[in-house]
């Protein structure tokens, strides 16, 4: 989707990518362009990718909640919902520009239609189709710093779109894949750990983690990378490192060894574990049909409507219900979805032949992630014993190759996360 500029030696280039932290305030922003600066002065061509400030994509969010037809109870159109969000990147690419200027360095913002990043128009959540990198890369290469608003593109009819919270860090891989460079994301962390450190201080940073498990981690909610940023890593083979930005060049501009994580091919990784990573996500929903017939084709009958209707579910349990000739059905969506789900359930409740519809919003899944689960037994069951041992009951299960999840009460989320971290041996010491 992204068309590599290989007229130049790409192995200096490098993408840097600051979240919405590490952008926070000015000070924050001068401590971000001395990063950017000791590598420029290490020999590094750079472009520089950047989030909002932190809470400004929150705040920019509440005013077009706010304004005009939303007020109104309806939603905003979203081609002009994106013209509103996709300021905040604008705000910090003109200041991290403005501030390496002050320094003495050679920097230009440039904003998504300049690069150009190109979209699909799928508004609120668009994909990115192609980046020419030619124009950037030269750029680049001339030894200019070249700031790029994250979040934000065009479509090819020159409108503004945004990619879908957390965005930024997708953006910084595209633009990476576009000048076949590698790409650096610093952010409030030192790495990606083997749980959210601020659920479990006993995490431990990872040195490495395949795309797989990355991928995996981040769609079941380790919100540490965009879920699409991994995925376009992993296909475009673009060396992603996850760095914290709370450090400083020494007194001569060199950086401190950064530590950090390596998201690289599973057969760079010689330490072999069978599990890598736990994750919780409360963006979730359980809804049970009650009562539904038990003719061999309701399933499919339920499962075609949500399909049409564009809903994503996840999990799905079938179990017996009292009533003869009836079972129960359960599945999962993303909270976003659960509401429509539901109101198409029963707008066909007739025809698909239940007795009652339930929703619970007081759900979350955790999950267990690793590779090594491919070639282990036992993993399953030292889930359950774990989630046993401390009372946590669980009310639906999916897995994969390489993954566990369980939907348990949400009240008991973050202890499920901390016993399964110990349980897996994954507590530092
Ligand atoms: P940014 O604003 O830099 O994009 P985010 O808030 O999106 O930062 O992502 C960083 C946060 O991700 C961390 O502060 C941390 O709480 C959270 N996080 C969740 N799971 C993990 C994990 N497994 N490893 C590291 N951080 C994680
Ligand atoms: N500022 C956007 C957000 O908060 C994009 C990002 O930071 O990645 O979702
Ligand atoms: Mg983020």
């Amino acid at each position: 989707m992204t068309r590599p500029d290989s007229s130049r030696s790409a192995t200096t280039r490098l993408v840097m990518k600051f979240g919405g932290t590490s952008m926070g305030d000015l000070e924050r922003i001068r401590r971000a362009a001395r990063i950017v600066a000791a590598e420029v002065s290490a020999g590094k061509k750079v472009a520089v990718v950047v989030s909002a400030m932190a809470g400004k994509t929150n705040e920019l969010v509440a005013w077009t909640d706010g304004a005009g037809p939303a007020a109104a109870g309806l939603p905003l159109s979203d081609d002009e919902y994106d013209v509103v969000v996709a300021s905040g990147e604008q705000v910090t690419s003109g200041l991290l520009a403005a501030t390496l200027r002050n320094m003495g360095f050679n920097a230009r913002s440039w904003m998504g239609w300049q690069v150009p990043i190109i979209t699909d128009d799928a508004h609120a959540r668009a994909r990115i189709v192609d980046i020419p990198g030619e124009k950037l890369g030269a750029a680049v290469d001339s030894g200019e710093i070249a700031i790029v608003p994250g979040f934000q593109g065009v479509t090819t009819d020159g409108k503004i779109t945004t990619l879908g919270r957390g965005g930024s860090d997708t953006s910084a891989v595209a633009v990476a894949a576009a000048l076949g460079a590698p790409c650096d994301i610093y952010t409030d962390v030192d790495g990606v750990y083997t749980t959210d450190p601020r659920i479990e201080s006993r995490a431990r940073r990872l040195a490495k983690v395949s795309y797989e498990e990355m991928l995996e981690m981040a769609s079941l909610g380790a919100k540490v990378l965009q879920t699409r940023s991994v995925e376009l890593a992993m296909a475009k083979q673009v060396p992603v490192r996850v760095l914290s930005s709370f450090i400083e060049p020494d007194a001569n501009g060199v950086m401190p060894d950064k530590g950090g994580t390596l998201i690289c091919d599973e057969e760079e990784i010689v330490e072999k574990r069978i599990v890598s990573g736990v994750t919780m996500s409360r963006d979730e929903a359980r809804i049970t049909l009650l009562g539904l017939s038990d003719r061999v084709d309701a399933p499919a009958d339920v499962f075609t409507r949500l399909a049409e209707a564009n809903v994503n579910v996840d999990m799905i349990v079938q179990s017996q219900s009292r009533t003869a000739g009836t079972v129960n059905l359960t599945f999962t969506t993303g909270r976003r979805d659960a509401v429509r789900a539901a109101e198409l359930m029963t707008a066909s409740q007739a025809q698909l032949g239940f007795e009652e519809i339930r929703i619970d919003e007081d759900v979350a899944k955790v999950s267990v992630v690793g590779v090594g689960m491919r070639s282990h037994a036992g993993v399953a069951q030292l889930m359950f014993r774990a989630l046993a041992d401390k009372g946590v009951k669980f009310q639906a299960i999916s897995t994969s190759e390489i993954k566990i999840s369980v939907l348990i009460d949400a009240a008991y989320a973050e202890l499920a996360v901390r016993a399964l971290h110990s349980a897996y041996g994954l507590d530092a010491v």
